[in-house]
């Protein structure tokens, strides 16, 4: 490539080279408020939340005043280097049509498209930007702190887009309106320890784990809906750690990951799981956490707007999607409908991550039809 980068490239090289591995301060907060101030945005940044899961940083811009109100939304941390780069993972390269770096695709690149983006002209409404620095760890702090500092600036957007990179096998064929919802959960069956040549003075909590498991493995907990699979549930640890032939064990453990679709929330799910297990055990401990709840947004007036966008620049439909992880959107989602559209995800936590010039450049292109769209 010959002569200055496009816009879009040149503002994700800025933000890769703005080292923040998660949880995200400082610098790469100082390089986008510096591309954001310039354009006409109030920039509102706070830190909040101790350690280990903080402190963290955030980044709330706002441009314009009434409705409509349209929202971008990512974060600026991104996952660890580690190991197998061909060049620094924060030194962004452009060899061939690639632009490399650590957060190319998760998300700096978004964010860049973003920024790109907002350099348009607007003349209605309110454009902002809701930008974390905890996506990537523990997401404490993060968005969820954001949507509480929007809350009380009064502050609703209409509309909220995540940046997230969604596309799989080319630029704008999967967007996604749903998420699945996750829950963990820890069993501890206690028993009484003893000989086993005497049981009757001992206790083994190993037959009424297995029991319990054995009913929750064959637990059917939906059929899917129109846009999501079935709930499922997937035993992922299962620990006695007895060394001793001879010895009845004193407990056993087991633990659980259910991914959900909306027929759920994460709290009913662990009672659900807590009442099985404690019909074969009832001194049993079951400790469920709540890392997500399902969300979606009923394709209609967004996933619209965000279809024709990507339809009028690359000629394609995207696919409406809810597969996946978890991601910011399951928080945005209490706020106002939100979809999630970004780069190729092929790269993303890998070496040598990843875009492709032209895709930055259309899905600047893009976003910028989508804000278009939105404050019309
Ligand atoms: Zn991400």
């Amino acid at each position: 490539m010959s002569g200055e980068p496009p816009l879009p490239v040149r503002l994700t090289q800025a933000l890769i080279a703005a080292e923040s591995v998660t949880p995200a301060r400082g610098a790469v907060f100082d390089v986008l408020e510096a591309m954001l101030t310039p354009l006409g945005f109030a920039v509102d940044r706070f830190v909040t939340g101790e350690a280990p899961e903080g402190p963290v940083e955030n980044l709330l811009a706002v441009r314009g005043t009434g409705g409509p109100h349209f929202a971008f939304a990512g974060h600026v941390d991104v996952v660890p280097a580690g190991t197998g780069w061909s060049a620094g993972a924060f030194e962004p390269v452009v060899r061939g049509d690639l632009l490399h770096g650590r957060g190319a695709v998760d998300m700096k690149g978004a964010i860049g498209a973003f920024v790109a983006a907002a350099s348009a002209p607007q003349d209605r409404g309110t454009l902002s930007l809701i930008i974390t620095g905890d996506e990537e760890g523990p997401a404490i702090h993060g968005t969820r702190a954001l949507i509480d500092r929007m809350r009380v600036r009064g502050l609703q957007p209409n509309m909220c887009l995540v940046g997230e990179p969604t596309s799989t096998h080319r630029l704008g064929d999967t967007i996604k309106v749903g998420r699945r919802g996750s829950v963990n959960i820890w069993i501890d069956v206690p028993g009484q320890a003893g000989h086993v040549a005497y049981p009757h003075l001992a206790d083994n909590p190993i037959p009424r784990l297995v029991a319990a498991l054995a009913e929750i493995d064959a637990l059917v907990l939906d059929t899917g809906t129109d846009w999501f699979q079935p709930s499922n549930i997937e035993i992922t640890d299962l620990a006695v750690g007895n060394p001793a032939t001879n010895v009845i064990p004193p407990l056993a453990s087991a633990r659980l990951s259910i991914r959900f679709n909306d027929q759920h929330r994460g709290a009913e799910l662990g009672e659900r799981i807590a009442a099985i297990v404690r019909a074969h055990a009832p001194n049993a401990v079951v400790r469920p956490v709540v890392s997500g709840e399902a969300f979606l947004t009923e394709p209609g007036p967004l996933s619209t707007l965000v279809s024709d966008a990507i339809e009028a620049r690359l000629g394609l439909r995207p696919e409406l999607s809810t597969s996946g992880g978890t991601s910011d959107a399951r928080f945005l989602s209490a706020l106002c409908p939100v979809v999630e559209f970004g780069l190729l995800n092929a790269t993303m936590h890998k070496a040598d991550e990843a875009v492709a010039i032209p895709d930055l450049v259309a899905l600047a292109d893009i976003y910028r039809d989508i804000v278009a769209r939105a404050l019309a």
